[in-house]
């Protein structure tokens, strides 16, 4: 089995998820008392935020890719940014090792082409949604991201960095999420990408008005198939 760097920490509470995820998912595969071999680099999530806020990508950029650099010389095989906005940096991740970085945009947009999906509404954060990076690596392999209007945005924004990433998880928010998805539905979005790794704390990617794609899940799946060698989809960031 090949071993899994996690560079975490942003936040926390989806590190958790994916840590999870991983092994439930290695032990299901393989049987019995198997679980995954996986390293986590956890950061700070407050010194990335003040990256963000600031705009200091190439900062931040250097900072996740020395952590990248940890997690190979400690052993790892793959690399996972276990959150979509830094995905922003992940040429810079890449660049600082060889390991290989799985790249969670990749690795969704291939479920929702498999699926036979178009028209995704992305759910996450202002700078997910905004910087496009994400549309336009999506847009690259023939898929058209729809994002909600500045309010909803607004929206979204608030609810994972006050709520989600802090431990929150608000029937509130859950519902005037699900009215986003609502609204993109009517004007024609054919499935919903769960684009923050914080979001399925909140939704059930499969009790929603429209098909859900959980990035978490997602990356977390092709981290095992990774591990245990299946093929990813992922290219090089
Ligand atoms: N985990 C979130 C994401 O997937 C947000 C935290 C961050 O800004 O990195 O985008």
């Amino acid at each position: 089995m090949k071993t899994i760097g996690l560079i975490g920490g942003m936040s926390f509470e989806s590190t958790a998820v994916y840590y999870r995820m991983i092994n439930e998912a290695v032990r299901e595969r393989l049987g019995g008392l198997h679980s995954a071999e996986v390293l986590v680099h956890s950061v700070d999530f407050q010194s990335i935020v003040e990256f963000q806020k600031a705009g200091r990508w190439d900062a931040a950029g250097a900072r996740l890719g020395a952590v990248a650099a940890g997690l190979e010389k400690a052993g790892a095989d793959c690399v996972l940014i276990c959150t979509n906005t830094m995905h922003l940096v992940a040429d810079a991740v890449q660049a600082a090792t060889k390991a290989t970085l799985l790249n969670i945009i990749d690795e969704t947009a291939g479920e929702i082409l498999a699926d036979g999906k178009r028209r995704p509404l992305l759910l996450a954060t202002r700078y997910t949604m905004e910087h496009g990076f994400y549309a336009e690596r999506m847009k690259a392999v023939g898929l058209d991201v729809m994002v909600p209007d500045e309010a909803g945005r607004i929206l979204m924004h608030d609810v994972i960095f006050n709520e989600l990433c802090q431990g929150k998880v608000l029937d509130t928010s859950r519902e005037r999420v699900l009215a986003l998805i609502d609204a993109a539905r009517a004007e024609g979005a054919d499935s919903v990408i769960l684009g923050c790794t914080e979001i399925c704390l909140l939704l059930d990617p499969d009790a929603l008005a429209l098909p859900g794609f959980d990035s978490t899940a997602i990356h977390a799946r092709a981290a095992v198939d990774f591990a245990l060698g299946k093929v990813a989809t992922s290219k090089a960031a």
